[in-house]
């Protein structure tokens, strides 16, 4: 019988959610949600980086469930605004400027063909009792000179990954999946798995 690992996320977005599914669909890895598994939780991310960001929640989850924990922390850097900037603070970046959508077209005004790049830093925890694994993803691309696409979220219409000419948001969500940080992340993961035999 196919052996299948069962692993509990934990993140609220569920544009992260159903890309993560998307990405894992063809592995022998069962993804639950954290409304899978009726866990309420929003612990306070007051990391200073990806990594610790991603083990606050990854342990906060982790009290409430016996299947090993994943969980992204991800963010976008803009050459542009500085050195990791908005970086962990992505989200917050959008919710204090007006908006996403705001945003994103302050953003293509104010760092059009700036370098930028997206990062999402995975942590699993519990595959073996008290353990503790990291995986990262990077893409590499520029900022647009002006919103595009309808696809994906947050900054995905304002993002144009190296090798395109048009955003991650003008993209199919399946092209998506197989460039994008989240994807190098989970690869990173899944080799991983296949390697140490869980899958
Ligand atoms: P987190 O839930 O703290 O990891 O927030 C990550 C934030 O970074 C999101 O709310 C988005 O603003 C941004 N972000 C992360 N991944 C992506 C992506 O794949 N596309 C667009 N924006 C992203």
């Amino acid at each position: 019988m196919e052996k299948v690992l069962r692993i509990c996320v934990a993140t609220n977005n569920d544009h992260k959610m159903s890309e993560l599914r998307a990405i894992f669909k063809d592995y022998s890895v069962e993804l639950f949600s954290l409304k899978d598994l009726n866990i309420d939780v929003n612990p306070d991310e007051n990391g200073k980086t990806y990594a610790e960001n991603a083990f606050i929640k990854a342990s906060a989850v982790a009290k409430f469930t016996n299947l090993p924990v994943l969980s992204d922390d991800s963010g976008i850097e803009i050459d542009a605004l500085g050195e990791n900037v908005p970086g962990i603070y992505s989200h917050r970046y959008a919710v204090e400027n007006g908006g996403q959508e705001k945003v994103n077209k302050m953003l293509t005004e104010k760092c059009a063909d700036s370098k930028a790049h997206f990062t999402s830093h995975f942590v699993l925890l519990n595959l073996t009792p008290n353990s503790r694994h990291d995986f990262e993803g990077v893409v590499n691309g520029k900022i647009a000179g002006e919103v595009n696409g309808q696809g994906g979220f947050g900054y995905d219409p304002i993002f144009i990954p190296e090798g395109y000419n048009v955003t991650i948001a003008a993209i199919s969500a399946d092209e998506k999946n197989h460039i994008s940080h989240r994807y190098r992340a989970s690869i990173a993961l899944l080799n991983f798995l296949k390697n140490e035999k869980y899958i």
